[in-house]
């Protein structure tokens, strides 16, 4: 489980790490002022001249504390709660929080087929089940993602492949997913990091040419949009987490979706052990182990959703204002969102360029603290495929079957993705919640103004 408010961690920037192009700046800012967002240029540098002492040396502090995020449930969850303790039954099939979960969710996530399930992890795990993932498939993701994205590829015996990603979207970068694909290659698994929509169109168009299923980890990605259009609706399935740290949540609970008609159907089975519930009868035609949701985490999750588009609305207004306040600003890559797509913030992340400034990121996040900012180093310390458990294979009792068997040749020690590194070496985490003010965060821009003026190479 990543929580978005993690203890602070510092990073040195080693050799590995890659300077961000100036194309790659320039692309950053121009999508910006696409965004409209010209205006905080001009202010940047008329202010420029006096420099206000650091909060870190002493300075006043810029920002005061934001309001608390209050406690996210109350009489709405409450009343489902008590209708469902009236129940004689607890299960879900057909159950009455269960069927008002699935119908809300389809309001917010149009797909025919709908499975409710224990995790984001569950709901991953069943989809690429449903998607007909067998040893040795080769299944092309984000190398900075939650472990659930993979944990049900390697379940199933498939090979996870990271790709690399765009440089401020922190996204799969269609060019290099495409270079990626091999004979083995049958899914992509596109994580929107933060809420922010995935290069959706690309994706697709190569899935399409390359007959291959699309998944959507939409796990953070709770209320975005991709060009007007809900995200999940594009690929072949769609994945979604109500696990504590997310936007919306039963403590912990997952959704998994699909309007495709081969796999759609047989997402029920997939979190059920294989039993077919439409059918009904005692013969397994198919394995699978039990995700299922019960009543009482439905209960919570249908009055949740009566929420999310609140939740969401107010994160993307405060996230797009901080890009339109430091955009511009030498040195600093604000997180880079579609001027057509809503990004949910689940949260914020700008880079800085490492030559810009005359310090480590650890220090630049220490003095962003100090200001008051709720500011950490990078999201996840290492690309996934970098922690112990990848680089040694060792995922079922220390050992990994298909790699034995010669169904892959994978080595994840030789695995690189370059730009990956360099987004969480020089990434800048920024807690963005639904009770913050538009002023508090225009106060977050001016201290990361202050501290990148302070610190200017
Ligand atoms: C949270 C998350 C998951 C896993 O969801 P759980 O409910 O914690 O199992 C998967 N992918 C992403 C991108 C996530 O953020």
């Amino acid at each position: 489980m990543l929580l978005p408010m993690r203890p602070k961690q510092t990073f040195q920037s080693g050799p590995a790490r890659s300077a961000v192009s100036r194309r790659e700046f320039l692309a950053a800012s121009s999508a910006a002022v696409l965004a409209g967002t010209l205006t905080s240029t001009k202010s940047t540098a008329a202010e420029s001249s006096a420099a206000p002492k650091l909060a870190l040396n002493g300075g006043e502090k810029t920002v005061k504390p934001s309001a608390k995020l209050p406690i996210r449930w109350g009489e709405p969850e409450r009343e489902r709660l008590n209708a469902m303790l009236g129940q004689d039954s607890l299960f879900y099939w057909k159950g009455p929080q269960t069927t008002l979960l699935i119908e809300r969710f389809q309001k917010v996530c149009p797909v025919k087929y709908v499975m409710p399930c224990s995790s984001g992890t569950a709901a991953l795990h069943i989809a690429v089940a449903a998607a007909g993932i067998g040893p040795g498939d080769e299944v092309i993701t984000s190398p900075i993602t939650d472990i659930g994205t993979v944990i049900g590829v390697i379940y199933q015996q498939g090979v996870p492949v990271f790709a690399d990603l765009g440089a401020s979207t922190y996204n799969l970068d269609p060019a290099d997913v495409e270079r990626r694909i091999t004979p083995k290659t049958k899914a992509i698994i596109a994580v929107h990091l933060c809420g922010n929509p995935c290069d959706l169109r690309a994706l697709k168009a190569l899935a399409d040419r390359h007959g291959l299923m699309l998944i959507e980890d939409a796990a953070q990605a709770w209320g975005a949009k991709y060009r007007g259009q809900p995200v999940g609706v594009m690929g072949h399935l769609a994945c979604f987490s109500l696990q504590n740290s997310k936007h919306i949540t039963c403590g912990d609970g997952g959704l998994v979706g699909s309007n495709d008609e081969r796999s759609g159907p047989r997402l029920q089975k997939f979190g059920d052990k294989g039993f077919d519930r439409v059918k009904g009868g005692g013969m397994f035609e198919s394995f699978a182990t039990n995700y299922r949701m019960s009543e009482p985490q439905a209960a919570v999750a249908a009055a949740q959703l009566e929420r999310l588009e609140g939740i969401v609305s107010k994160r993307a207004r405060l996230g797009n204002l901080l890009t339109e306040r430091i955009a511009g600003l030498p040195g600093v890559l604000p997180h880079q969102v579609h001027p057509e797509d809503r990004c949910g913030y689940w949260f914020y992340m700008f880079r800085i360029k490492p030559d810009a400034f005359r310090c480590e990121r650890a220090e630049f996040v220490k003095a962003l603290a100090a200001e008051g900012v709720p500011a950490s180093g990078g999201y996840i310390p290492v690309p996934l495929h970098r922690n112990p458990v990848f680089l040694k294979h060792g995922f079922f009792a220390g050992r990994w079957p298909v790699r034995e068997f010669g169904l892959t040749k994978m080595d994840y020690s030789k695995h690189q993705t370059p730009e990956a590194e360099a987004i969480l070496q020089t990434g800048i985490h920024v807690t963005i919640h639904e009770a913050m003010t538009e002023d508090y965060i225009e106060s977050v821009a001016e201290a990361i103004r202050k501290v990148a003026r302070y610190y200017a190479a």
